[in-house]
Order: structure tokens, then sequence, then C-alpha cells
């Protein structure tokens, strides 16, 4: 039966009179026990008694008030004894046994009602008490399974307040209390004082230490969060990357309180982590370690692969280490616990890893952890920006390097062109513009050809510069058509013609039968291959093979429109593998040295890249290695459907030759505005020139054109400004004016559009484009 149950049970003091009960008189013998002779008092034992008690106040895991109901036993040769405490149970006031020896041992714990007991009495009356048979007033006391011959309660108090009480107990008549009894109870009911105090100094004490312990952990998590706070302000001021690395190491090693860190970045070309910055390391670890990949057995290796924390609290029983290279390495370096946390962006990569090392075991606390991911988030801020800066920089050196590249490369072509123009001068004619016969025609063809050559490649590069303004301001644009991939490949193929022949390089070209159509814009599609087919051959050595094959891929089930993957392998220089992510930016080279033998701007890739992104493809480069050639491979989507109507419509433009234009040529640049002139004669059109903007006003007076083409840079009078004054009088007022310019921006076209003009040709005109164009003005009445 236990003590709870025995309380529970317990009806209320009333309800003990009501069942008939006998008065409290009629079972208290205090009285007679005071009458009773009284045993001698056994000094000794006392001795040995007290001894053990005070032993027992010194032992920190003892139970003092549970020695003092052993001793009571002992001493008073009671059948059972114990000590009662004065507490609540579910609001009541109650005697809580909190020590019981002898018969009753299995009692304690339990309660009993603090008013209506044999403890309450004596409480009450605070001092010693005998009671013979107290169930016969006491209504719990006839609950228990062993009577109570007599009980002697003593009160005890600490300091002034009422504690409880010492109590002894005989189950029969063999044992009575005497006087001698009555005093040890006394004596040693304050040393139930004495342990009852101990006890409320130990929670205080205790009660101080968890304070303190509270304390000091909220001391180190501030210092810990104040560390935080510390580093991601000198974060957002520093520029220093070395020392922010080195901060967060120490942080980490701080946070976690661990005896060595290490932070890497995650490098994408190598898909591997190196290490940056570390805390501890041996140099010979710290170089074996400089590059790991995600199937190294590291704790970084795994983390990087799982994209999460790895904890190991003891590499040692570590399944996955065991037997491993690793472990030995972890052993020789000493370290017996590690976590590596991956650094992740904001959009989930792992840019980085920030690991701790122990020497000893370790398992890291939770609030460790989270303070481990505060840190982590800093560091990965920390490396986002430094690639960022990094990147900056890059874009920067490419820059410089670009202008010293673009002075190079337009000084060769102008080199060639001086040179020949010289060949023309001394084949001894007065100019080249009136078209005069010259002694030595094979010579001046020749030097043609070359200037021919060299015109087109500054035109390409000046091209190639209006494209990169075009590519940083994303204001590429498609004029998309359904086209046929194999026609564009053929002109790709055309424009490289003279390059390879020069180069005595072959291309072969595999191509799948019938046409590949897709929705694109064939000019910027014949300058994507161009520019690869290029490179193919000017990184590749005299005479070596390209080849060029396009497969076409149609994924199974209806409707699904499929790809079209074109191939470009050369034979030549090849790519170094760390270099094939980069070819890719604006300006990026792999050999910079202005002594290269080949190369252009740097831009070409990026053009190809935008704009097969545009066109919704896909461009990559392979190589196995400088030396071993390279490949890019296109990919893109075919047209939804097949084209209506079939074929593309014909040209049937006619160049538009002949068809019999008034043209006035106005140009500042007496050269150019002649020759153009002549040129224009001789496909049958009538011409005259003008060498500003007053003069043109004269000459269309009396020509009347039904065309001119019109300089934007004149000197006083600007093109804009004669375009105006030319609308404005009768002679030009249908006339269909275009100008000539060098400024090729959107803009410049919107601008020229608003000013009256009806086109906008970029010089050097080209005549093909000039013929179209023309072919389009209605040709004019003959009425001159
Ligand atoms: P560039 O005007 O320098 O050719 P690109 O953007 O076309 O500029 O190419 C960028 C760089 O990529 C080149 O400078 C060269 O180092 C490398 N590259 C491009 N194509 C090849 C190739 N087929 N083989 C080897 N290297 C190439």
């Amino acid at each position: 039966m236990s003590g709870e149950s025995l309380a529970s049970s317990s009806p209320s003091p009333s309800a003990g009179r009501s069942h008939g009960r006998l008065p409290l008189d009629a079972v208290l013998a205090t009285d007679e026990l005071r009458r009773r002779p009284a045993r001698p008092a056994d000094p000794a034992a006392e001795n040995d008694a007290l001894t053990a008690l005070v032993e027992a106040l010194a032992r920190p895991d003892a139970q003092p008030l549970q020695e003092l109901a052993e001793c009571l036993l002992g001493l008073c040769r009671a059948h059972s004894a114990g000590v009662s405490l004065l507490d609540t149970d579910a609001g009541q006031p109650v005697f809580r046994w909190r020590a019981v020896a002898g018969r009753w041992a299995a009692r304690r714990g339990g309660t009993m009602p603090r008013d209506h007991s044999p403890s309450g009495v004596t409480l009450d009356r605070r001092e010693p008490q005998l009671f013979s048979h107290p169930e016969r007033h006491f209504h719990f006391a006839s609950t228990l399974d062993l009577p109570i011959a007599e009980a002697l309660v003593v009160p005890f108090f600490v300091g002034d307040r009422a504690a409880g009480t010492l109590w002894v107990l005989a189950h029969d008549a063999s044992r009575r209390f005497d006087g001698e009894d009555a005093r040890l109870l006394t004596w040693l009911a304050r040393f139930a004082a004495l342990a009852e105090r101990a006890d409320e100094l130990g929670r205080v004490q205790a009660q101080l230490d968890a304070r303190r312990l509270i304390d000091d952990e909220r001391t180190a998590e501030l210092a810990g969060l104040r560390r935080l706070q510390e580093l991601s302000l000198r974060l957002l001021r520093s520029s220093d990357e070395t020392t922010l690395y080195e901060s967060v190491i120490d942080a980490a090693c701080e946070i976690m309180h661990s005896d060595f860190a290490s932070i890497q970045r995650f490098v994408p070309e190598r898909g591997e982590l190196k290490l940056l910055a570390h805390r501890g390391f041996e140099p010979a670890a710290a170089a074996a370690w400089k590059w790991i990949a995600p199937t190294a057995h590291t704790c970084c290796g795994m983390a990087l692969a799982g994209k999460e924390r790895v904890l190991v609290p003891d590499v040692e029983s570590f399944p996955p280490l065991a037997g491993t290279d690793v472990l030995e390495a972890y052993r020789g370096a000493q370290m017996r616990a590690i976590q590596s946390t991956p650094l992740l962006s904001r959009q989930g990569q792992v840019l980085g890893m920030l690991s701790t090392h122990w020497r000893r075991v370790t398992h890291p606390g939770a609030e460790d952890l989270r303070k481990m991911d505060v840190l982590a988030s800093l560091a990965a801020d920390l490396l986002q920006r430094a690639q960022a800066d990094q990147a900056l920089r890059e874009a920067d050196v490419r820059k410089t390097e670009f202008l010293a590249m673009l002075a190079h490369e337009l000084r060769n072509p102008l080199a060639s062109l001086h040179n020949a123009l010289q060949i023309v001068r001394e084949a001894g004619d007065e100019g080249c513009a009136g078209g005069a016969a010259l002694d030595d025609p094979q010579a001046v063809r020749a030097a043609t050809a070359i200037m021919d050559r060299q015109l087109a490649q500054l035109v390409r590069l000046v091209d190639d510069l209006l494209d990169i303004s075009r590519i940083s301001r994303g204001r590429i644009e498609l004029r998309k058509e359904r086209i046929d991939l194999a026609t564009v490949i053929q002109q790709a193929l055309e424009t490289m013609a003279p390059m390879c022949k020069q180069l005595e390089q072959t291309v072969t070209v595999e191509l799948p039968d019938g046409p590949i159509l897709l929705d694109g814009d064939a000019t910027r599609l014949v300058q994507v291959f161009g520019n690869l087919l290029n490179n193919a051959c000017k990184y590749s050595e005299r005479g070596r093979r390209v080849r060029l094959a396009v497969r076409v891929e149609r994924p199974a089930g209806a409707g699904a429109a499929g790809q079209a993957i074109v191939s470009i392998r050369d034979e030549g220089i090849g790519i170094a593998v760390d270099q094939l992510g980069r070819i890719f930016e604006m300006f990026a080279q792999v050999d910079t040295s202005l002594e290269r033998a080949q190369g252009g701007l740097g831009i070409g890739l990026t053009l190809v890249k935008t704009v097969v992104e545009l066109h919704g493809g896909r461009i990559e480069a392979r190589s196995d290695g400088p030396g071993h050639g390279s490949e890019f491979e296109v990919r893109l989507p075919l047209a939804g459907e097949p084209a209506e109507g079939g074929e593309e419509g014909g040209e049937g433009s006619g160049a538009g030759s002949g068809s019999g234009h008034r043209i006035l040529v106005v140009d500042d640049c007496q050269d150019a505005a002649d020759s153009l002139a002549l040129l224009l004669r001789n496909s049958g059109h009538e011409t005259r020139v003008a060498y500003g903007g007053a003069e043109a006003l004269q000459v269309a007076e009396e020509f009347r054109p039904n065309v001119v083409l019109l300089d934007l840079g004149l000197p006083q009078m600007d093109g804009y400004e004669t375009c105006r004054r030319l609308r404005a009088t009768p002679a030009c007022r249908e006339a269909f004016i275009v100008a000539q310019t060098g400024r090729a921006l959107d803009e410049d076209k919107a601008q020229t559009e608003e000013a009256g003009f009806r086109a906008h040709l970029v010089k050097p005109v080209a005549l093909e484009d000039l013929a179209k164009l023309l072919a389009d003005v209605p040709a004019c009445r003959s009425d001159g």
C-alpha cells in the first residue's frame, strides 16, 4: 500500500469524528510518557550516530534525513521511524514522509493530512507527544495494514518556521517508548533542522550555481553573437579578402571551441573545393587538402556531395571513414572530430565550405551549431561578394587588354591598306576615283584585292565593336523568319572560303537530307556559324581539317519540335579545361599576348552565345586540352510546324540596277562622294555630288533628285538640318532621302527616321545594300 493512496483516501477530520471515534485525549499518552521510567542514555551509540549523520551531511550524494530515520530506528529500537515535512498536495497542506526506515520503509514519499494527524497535533502543541493506538481517534490510521501501538512524535523548526516532525512507531506492545526516546528525538530534531537548512541552502546554492551557469552561457552566447556582428560589420567595410577569411575561421574556432578550422571555395570549372585559409593545419596537411573533390571521403567532400552539414563526433567510429586513407590523414593531423558546413548562395548553390576540427571526440551543442549556421551565411555572402569583385577586376583587365588588342587589330588592316595604296600610286596614275587606265593592271588588281580584304576586315571589326555595345546593353534583337539551317550554314561556309583557301584548310560538311527548318534570324545565324568556323580555322595550323556536322533530334511524341545540333570540330590548338568556362565571356581570350599569331577582339564567342540563346538554344565548348583540338556544339530548337507554303519566297529583287534614279550624293569627304557617284553612274543612275549642306540645296533645286544619299556629319549645316531644308523645297518634297553615317545604333536609326530620312545606311555602304534599297524606290519620271 502506498502512502499516496493513503493520503488521497483520507477523509476530512470532521468525517472522522462523525464516525464516532474516541476524542483526542483518549489516544494521547504524553502524560504517561513523563511518568514512565526512562532507560539510561547510551553515549557511545549516540556518538556513532552523530558521526554517521555529520558524514552524511558532508557527502554530496547522501540523503541526510533518511540517514536520520535509520539512526532513530536504531537508537530508539523502534519498529518504524521517519521524518515528515510540511508540504502541499493538490493544494491541501499535508505532511510528506520524506524519510522512513523500518517496517514502514515502503511508505516513504507518502502523505498524511496536516490538520488531522498525530504530526499536526504535535506541531500545534510544539512539543513531543506520545499517541497510543492513534487509529482510535485519527481516521487514517485505521486504513494502515500495520497497527500502531505507540507513536512518539516530536516537532522540529527551521528558524521560526515549523518544518515537520520526527517520529518512531511501535507496531505492537513489545516496545514502549520512554523519556530517553523523547530526549533522543528532540536532540536529533535539531539535526533534522540542520539537514533541512543545509538542503535549503543547497537549493539556493544550486539555484545560484544554475543562474551562474546560465549567465556564463549567455555571456558566451553574447560573445559569440558579438563576434558574428563584428564580423558582419567588417565584411561590410573591409575589402581585404584574406583578412576576412582569417576572421571567419577565427570566429569558427571561437564559436565551436575547436582546435582547427578551414574555409574553402567551390571552383565550378573543376567541380572541387579549394582551400582558402586554415587555422592549425600542418603545411603538409594544407598542401594535401588544397583541392577536395566531392568524391573524396573527407567530411567536406561528403558535405559538398550532399549539400548538407556533415558532423562526425568521432572519426574512429564513423563507418564511411573506416579503412580509408582519409582516416589515416585525420589521425596524422590529430583530428578526432570534424564538422563541415556548406556555404550556400541564396539560390542554394554551394559556394564553399566552412569546417572545424577537434583533437578530442566532440559533440557540438545545438546552440553552437546554430551560431555556426549564422557564420556560414555570413561567409557565403563574403564568398559571393569576393567573386563579384573578382569578376569586376577581371572584366576591367579584359577591357584594358581589349583596347590594346583593338589598336593592334586596327593597325594590321590599316598597314595593309597603306601598302596597297602605295602600290596603286606607284603603278603611275593620278587617282583611282576617276578609274583612269593604269600602267600595271596586274599589280593594281592584286592591290585592290588586298584592299578589299582589309576593308572587309575593318568593317568586321567595327561591326564587332557595335555588337559589343548591343550585347552589353542587351539590345540584340532578332528578325525571325522561317529559315533553312542548311542554307544558313552554306552562307557561313561561303564567307569562310577565302580564309580556308589561304590556310590550305578543308572544311568537311555533313548535313541531313531535306530542309532543317528553324524560326530564326538568318543574318545573325550566319554570323554564329561564320564565327565558329572562323575560330576553328584561325586556331588550327595550316592544312588541318575542320568538320561540321548537323544532326536532327526529334523526341518521340506528337507535337514535340526537336532540335538541330551543329558540331564544329577542329584539329587545332585546343583549349585548356579550366578555360572552357570563360571563353564565352566578353573579351575573354586564352592567349592575350599581342604577339599571338591569330585572334580577334575576344567578343566573337560572346556574340555567338548571346545569339544562340536568343534563339532558345545553347552552346557548349569541349576540348581535351591544349594540342587536342576543340569542338563547339550548338543546339537550336527546330520550328514547331513546317513553313507554310513550303520554301520561303524567292529573292526577286533584281538588285534594282539601272532603274534610272536621279541621285544626289552629299558628303564632305570628296573622295567618298565622288567614288560613290561613279559607282552609281556605272550602275545606270544619273548622279550629282555636293560637298556640303548649302551646296546640296543649290544642286537639288536644279537637279531635282528623287534619291538623296546624305552624310550626317557635314560641317556647318549637318545632315539633319540639310534633310529638313531639302524636304521644305518643292524639288525634294517627295525625294527618298537616305542617311549615310558611321553611327549604327538603334537609337541613331530612330533619330534619322524622326528627322525625315526614309532609310539609314551605315558607312562604308555596301553596293549590294544600296542596290536593294534603290530597287524599292519608285523610279523617277523622266520629266527632267
Ligand atoms: P577571338 O576574337 O579572340 O577569337 P572569340 O570570342 O571568338 O575571340 O574566342 C575567345 C577565345 O576562345 C579565343 O581568343 C581563343 O583563345 C579561344 N577559342 C575560340 N575558338 C577556339 C578554337 N576553335 N580552338 C581553340 N581556341 C579557341
